[in-house]
C-alpha cells in the first residue's frame, strides 16, 4: 500500500489510481538534479546523486534522470524544467550558497515562473546561524532567505543555506545544499519524512555476492533469465578490478534467500562471499576454520600480497609471513632458486615460482606457501615474456602447483599487480575448499 505522509501527494497519487489495475501500484518517479560547475569540470565526483538514488529506493521510489548541470542560470532551469516534465518529484542540489555563482534559488524561480520574494522568518533564522558562531552576517547571506513566491523555506541546522520547496505542475520540487552533509541531514530530517512509502516496490533486503575467476560477461550468462527487465527481486551486476558483483534487490529476507541460493548454486566455486566479504578475508576465514598457517614469496607484487592478507583483522592466527625477494639475489639468497636457472631462463617461469613457493614453505614452516613472480610493466616485456605474464605457485604437504596467468597488457601495473594477488588468493581458497587440483 502506498502511504500518504503528506497532502502534498495526494494530487500524485490521484493521478496514479487510474491506472491502479492490480493493486499495485506504479512507482513514484523522481529526478536529481545536481548543480555545480566543479561537477562537470571533474574537479568533484556526484556522490549526493547517488546517496539520494539510494535513500528513494529505500522507500520505494523509481529514480529515472540524473542531470549534472554546471553553475549556470538556463542550464539549471532548463534542467529543473526536465525533471519536473518526466517525474513526480525533483530533487535539486547544489547552488544555494551566498556567493554570486550560487544562482539555484534565481534558476528555480525562472522554471516555475515565479518572482523571488524574502521570507523574513527564514532571514532571521541565518542571522541566529551567525549569532550562535558569535560573527555578523554579511550582507551577501541575505539572498539566501529569497525563495520562488508560493515556495517555502526548509531549515538547514548544520550551515546558512535553507532549502527550498516548491510546488509546480503538481509536481514538487525540492532544492537542497551542495555540501554533503548539509544535503543529507536536510534530507533525512525535512524531506525523507513527507514522502510517501510504496510498500509494495520498496527494497528492504539487498545482498550481494562476490565472484571471482570469470569475466562479468560470463556470469551475466548464467543468470541471465534473472535479470530481466521488470523481474522481482531485481538482480544486477557490476564489475570492479575483476570482482563481480550480484546484487539482489528484494522486498523481504526469505525472497533474497531464495534467489541468493539460486544464483550461489549456479556460480558455484566462482562465488567466495557476500557483502563486504574480500578474497583476503574469504581466505582468512577458511584458514582459520581449518586451523592451517600460510607464508608468500613475492617477485613482481614487492609485499602487495602479504599485504593484502594482513589486511584482515586476526591475520596472526594464519598468516606467518613472507618473503619480497625481487631481484635474482633475493631469489637465490632467500630461497635458494638456482642462479644459473635463472640466468638461462629469467624469473619468470613455473621452475622459479615452485621453487619460491616450496622454499617459502619450509622457510616458514606453514601448512601452504603462495608465490608470485611475473612482468607487472609497463617496461620490461619480450615477445617469450610479454607486460602481464605471472606464474604462482601453491606449495602444500602434497607437493608444488604451478599456475600461469596472461593478464591483458592494457591493464596498468597497479592493475596487473592487483590481479595476481586476487589470483594467488583465489589459487589457495580453491584448494582449501576442494575446487582444485
Ligand atoms: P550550497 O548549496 O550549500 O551553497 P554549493 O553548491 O554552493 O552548495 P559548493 O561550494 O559548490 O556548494 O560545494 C561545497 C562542497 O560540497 C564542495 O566540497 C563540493 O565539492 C561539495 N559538493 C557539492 N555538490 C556535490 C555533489 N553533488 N556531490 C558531492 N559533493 C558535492
Ligand atoms: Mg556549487
Amino acid at each position: 500500500m502506498l502511504r500518504v505522509r503528506r497532502r502534498d501527494y495526494i494530487g500524485t497519487l490521484l493521478r496514479y489510481l487510474p491506472t491502479c489495475r492490480t493493486g499495485m501500484l506504479p512507482g513514484v518517479k523522481a529526478a536529481i538534479v545536481s548543480i555545480g560547475t566543479e561537477l562537470t569540470n571533474g574537479l568533484t565526483v556526484d556522490t549526493n546523486s547517488a546517496w539520494l538514488s539510494l535513500e528513494l529506493a529505500s522507500i520505494g521510489w523509481d529514480v529515472g534522470l540524473h542531470v549534472t548541470v554546471p553553475d549556470d542560470r538556463d542550464a539549471i532551469a532548463a534542467a529543473v524544467r526536465q525533471g519536473v516534465a518526466q517525474s513526480d518529484a525533483v530533487f535539486v542540489n547544489g547552488g544555494l550558497g551566498p556567493t554570486a555563482d550560487d544562482l539555484t534559488r534565481e534558476s528555480i524561480s525562472e522554471a516555475v515562473g515565479q518572482g523571488l520574494s524574502r521570507d523574513p522568518e527564514l532571514l532571521r533564522q541565518i542571522e541566529s546561524y551567525f549569532d550562535k558562531l558569535g560573527r555578523s552576517m554579511p550582507e551577501s547571506n541575505k539572498r539566501q532567505a529569497d525563495i520562488p513566491i508560493g515556495g517555502h523555506g526548509i531549515a538547514n541546522t548544520c550551515g546558512t543555506a535553507p532549502g527550498v520547496r516548491v510546488m509546480f505542475d503538481g509536481k514538487t520540487i525540492y532544492a537542497m545544499p551542495g555540501v554533503p552533509r548539509e544535503m543529507k541531514v536536510m534530507f533525512e530530517r525535512s524531506i525523507l519524512p513527507e514522502l510517501p512509502v510504496d510498500s509494495n516496490r520498496t527494497s528492504t533486503v539487498v545482498r550481494t555476492i562476490r565472484c571471482f575467476g570469470a569475466g562479468e560477461a560470463n556470469i551475466g550468462e548464467q543468470i541471465a533469465d534473472l535479470m530481466t527487465s521488470g523481474r522481482q527481486p531485481v538482480v544486477g551486476i557490476t564489475a570492479h578490478d575483476s570482482i563481480i558483483s550480484v546484487r539482489v534487490i528484494a522486498r523481504d529476507a526469505a525472497i533474497a534467500e531464495a534467489e541468493v541460493a539460486d544464483i550461489r548454486g549456479r556460480l558455484g566455486q566462482l562465488v567466495f562471499g557476500e557483502d563486504a566479504t574480500t578474497l583476503q578475508s574469504a581466505v582468512g576465514q577458511l584458514l582459520l576454520d581449518q586451523k592451517v598457517t600460510v607464508s608468500v614469496a613475492e617477485s613482481c607484487t614487492g609485499g602487495m600480497l602479504g599485504g593484502r592478507l594482513t589486511d584482515v583483522s586476526g591475520s596472526s592466527g594464519y598468516f606467518q609471513g613472507g618473503v619480497v625477494t625481487y631481484a635474482y639475489e633475493a631469489k637465490t639468497d632467500l630461497l635458494g632458486v638456482p642462479a644459473d636457472l635463472m640466468m638461462q631462463k629469467g624469473a619468470v617461469n613455473g621452475e622459479v615460482a615452485s621453487m619460491m613457493a616450496s622454499a617459502c614453505r619450509r622457510r616458514f614452516g606453514t601448512d601452504y606457501a603462495l608465490s608470485i613472480t611475473g612482468v607487472a610493466g609497463p617496461g620490461g616485456g619480450s615477445d617469450e615474456k610479454p607486460v602481464g605474464l605471472v606464474w604462482f605457485g601453491l606449495a602444500d604437504a602434497g607437493g608444488v602447483v604451478v599456475e600461469k596467468r596472461l593478464f591483458g597488457t592494457h591493464l596498468t601495473r597497479w592493475e596487473i599487480r592487483d590481479r595476481a594477488c586476487k589470483v594467488a588468493l583465489n589459487l589457495l581458497r580453491l584448494r582449501m575448499t576442494g575446487e582444485s587440483g
